[in-house]
């Protein structure tokens, strides 16, 4: 038998009457989750996963270099495809 490290093992918690659990203080740490935080909760078969939301362009998900565009994130390679787009259709 091993021992099992990496996947598949995970800290248990008693989840509340409220239906709270709290995430290990090494995990907030690792990912940086402070009080007030908020945590994109999904339900994936019988997993429930907890995520930091992360901001991505709305065009190609890439998380880099990220401007507002019509309120949107937009990276800025999309950006300039968009500008060149508009130029090519004048
Ligand atoms: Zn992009």
């Amino acid at each position: 038998m091993t021992a099992g490290s990496g996947s598949g093992r995970g800290v248990r918690r008693k989840v509340d009457d409220l239906g709270r659990i709290v995430i290990p203080a090494s995990m907030r740490r690792v990912l940086g989750i402070i009080e007030g935080d908020e945590l994109e909760v999904r339900l994936a078969g019988d997993t429930v996963s907890l995520a930091k939301p992360r901001t991505t362009c709305t065009f190609c998900d890439s998380p880099d270099d990220l401007s507002e565009v019509l309120n949107r994130p937009v990276c800025w390679s999309c950006v300039a495809a968009v500008r060149a787009r508009g130029r090519e259709g004048r």
